[in-house]
């Protein structure tokens, strides 16, 4: 069994019933279990300033997945939740990041472990510190 911990993110539509329907959906698969959950934090955009304020969280699960894998039922979701609503609200209503998989390393081109830009953002790091201060630290540490 691996660890893993993932942030989430939000800034169209509903953003904090998103990430709720998010962890729910990740949760339902058979091969995850969420073990820990952050709050839902309200931050400043990062990077492109003009567009509405995110909701943001960290949850912590454990998986047989690989770290592929992983990533490929993430984005699943994330397409998933995107369809339902993207003629509305456009793209960027839910992104589902993998912030660490155990203390793996890895670069490749579908997958940088940990998230090459976690160490650099509050929003990311802030929701992680408060479900695993250890990974937090080795992030930004590194
Ligand atoms: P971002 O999250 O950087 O704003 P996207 O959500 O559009 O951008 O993700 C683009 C791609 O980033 C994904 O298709 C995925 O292959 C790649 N990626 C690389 N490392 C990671 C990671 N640790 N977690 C999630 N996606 C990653
Ligand atoms: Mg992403």
């Amino acid at each position: 069994m691996s660890k893993a911990w993932l942030s989430l993110g939000a800034n169209i539509g509903d953003p904090p019933a998103q990430l709720a329907e998010a962890v729910r959906r990740i949760a339902a698969h058979q091969d995850i279990t969420v073990v820990s959950q952050s709050a839902v934090l309200t931050t400043k955009p990062w990077g492109k300033t003009d567009q509405p304020d995110f909701a943001n969280m960290a949850i912590a699960i454990e998986t047989r997945l690989q770290p592929l894998e992983l990533l490929d039922i993430v984005l699943g979701i994330e397409r998933d939740m995107g369809r339902v609503r993207d003629e509305v609200w456009g793209p960027r209503l839910i992104d589902i990041d993998i912030i660490a998989y155990d203390r793996l390393e890895v670069k490749s081109p579908r997958l940088t472990l940990p998230h090459p830009h976690a160490h650099e953002r509050s929003f990311v790091l802030d929701p992680l510190r408060q479900i695993d201060e250890s990974v937090a630290t080795w992030i930004t540490s590194r």
